[in-house]
């Protein structure tokens, strides 16, 4: 690039000076032909790598039938999905969108209405949590516990409050007679991989039960057999009332989905809640064979497999390594953090022909594809270690 200038598109974006043009399973090359190992699939969106034959397939063959119709119509594919998604997990009912930022805006949408219109009380307050990530529209950059993500949007939606993550104790101050949900990540990811302490879980479950208020799991980046099973929710012990997906849920064709329990099926009635492109018939056909193919392929097995083989590997690596504080994560959602700000780091690392990313200014996080081979995550690993084995030496001059 270095062209920032002439670019149209409005900067939003700090990008990095690599152009990617092609990409096949865990490999992708840049418009120089260089060849890089892909450890973040586009922030956990191509789960099962680039260009899936399988997907692919499914997605011809739909583009062959019926491209769009219209919500006001029935959508086979629609329901088959539906279907699928309830009958694998806890939630009774789906509604389809187009982006994360959507299923949590859906999200918060339900839980206000199923208070105002089916119980009949005028709560709507939402709990949600520091350093959390719920997404760029104005009701969901609201409900993001950042800073950083609202500045400059004033004023802001009523309705959210900001409690801190991971404290038990803290948790009923922020309860009220105006909330009517908690809404908050399983593992903190945009925050810095932070895993849910199970107390506070166990706290947050109880407040629910005893104030009636709706559960809201993120599951947008933890989602589609990334941390070990299908949902992350199922390894935590807990039941969300509402969940969100998008990002993995069709392999890289924009898709968002909201599930929630049978009691809240009838506070969305017709005209309640639409979107123009929620469950296309092609966005449905791609969710359908990536589900099909996760749950087929018992991909949150391998994924649990495949992350405490990287955990493994990197803490033997870097045992001893002064730059790194801490490696934690579930499945292959894998932090490393750092004593200090690790972009430079991530470059370097680039450089090398690996791609991760960063989570908070001194996490590294990875995000390989489920369908990984262990022979390319290990040799993406070993490069890793050896750049932080560089970094800690650096230090130490
Ligand atoms: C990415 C993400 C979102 C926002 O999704 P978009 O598709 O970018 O709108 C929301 N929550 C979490 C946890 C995410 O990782």
């Amino acid at each position: 690039m270095g062209e920032e200038n002439k670019s149209s598109l409005f900067p939003t974006y700090g990008r990095f000076p690599i152009t990617i043009v092609k990409g096949e399973g865990s490999r992708l090359w840049d418009d120089t032909g260089k060849e890089y190992l892909d450890l973040m699939t586009g922030i956990a969106v191509t789960n099962l790598g680039h260009a899936p034959k399988q997907i692919k397939e499914k997605l011809v063959e739909q583009l062959d039938q019926l491209w769009h119709i219209s919500n006001l119509f029935g959508i086979p594919n629609q329901e088959k999905l539906a279907k699928l998604l309830t009958d694998n997990s806890c939630a009774d009912a789906v509604f389809f969108c187009n982006s994360g930022a959507e299923a949590n805006e859906a999200a918060i949408k339900l839980a206000r209405r199923y208070n105002q219109k089916v119980l009949g009380n005028e709560r709507y307050e939402i709990v949600t949590f520091k350093q959390s990530f719920h997404g760029r529209t104005l009701a969901t950059l609201t409900a993001t516990g950042q800073a950083k993500v609202q500045e400059g949007f004033l004023p802001l939606p009523e309705g959210f409050v900001y409690a801190p993550y991971n404290d038990a104790e803290a948790l009923k101050g922020y309860v009220n007679d105006k909330t009517c949900a908690i809404m908050l990540e399983l593992v903190q990811a945009e925050g810095g991989i932070i895993l849910a302490d199970p107390d506070f879980l166990k706290e947050v479950v109880r407040l629910c039960k005893e104030h009636n208020l709706q559960l809201i799991v993120d599951e947008i980046q933890t989602g589609m057999g990334r941390t070990g099973t299908l949902f992350a929710y199922e390894q935590f012990g807990i039941e969300p009332d509402i969940f969100t997906l998008a990002k993995g849920i069709a392999s890289g064709f924009p898709m968002g989905a909201m599930l929630g329990k049978a009691h809240l099926r009838e506070a969305f009635g017709p005209g309640s809640h639409g979107s123009t492109f929620g469950g296309t018939p092609i966005a449905t056909a791609a969710g359908i064979a990536t589900l099909e193919t996760i749950v087929g392929e018992q991909l949150p097995q391998r994924a649990a497999e495949l992350g405490a083989f990287a955990v493994r590997k990197l803490s033997e690596s870097l045992n001893g390594n002064p730059f790194v504080k801490e490696i934690r994560g579930k499945g292959l959602i894998i932090g490393i953090e750092c004593a200090e700000p690790v972009a430079g780091v991530i470059s370097d690392i680039h450089q090398e022909g690996v791609l991760a990313i960063t989570a908070g200014p001194n996490v590294i996080r990875l995000l390989p594809s489920l369908l990984i081979s262990e022979e390319e995550l290990g040799r993406g690993l070993d490069v890793i270690c050896s750049v932080l084995a560089k970094r800690s030496a650096a230090a130490v001059q």
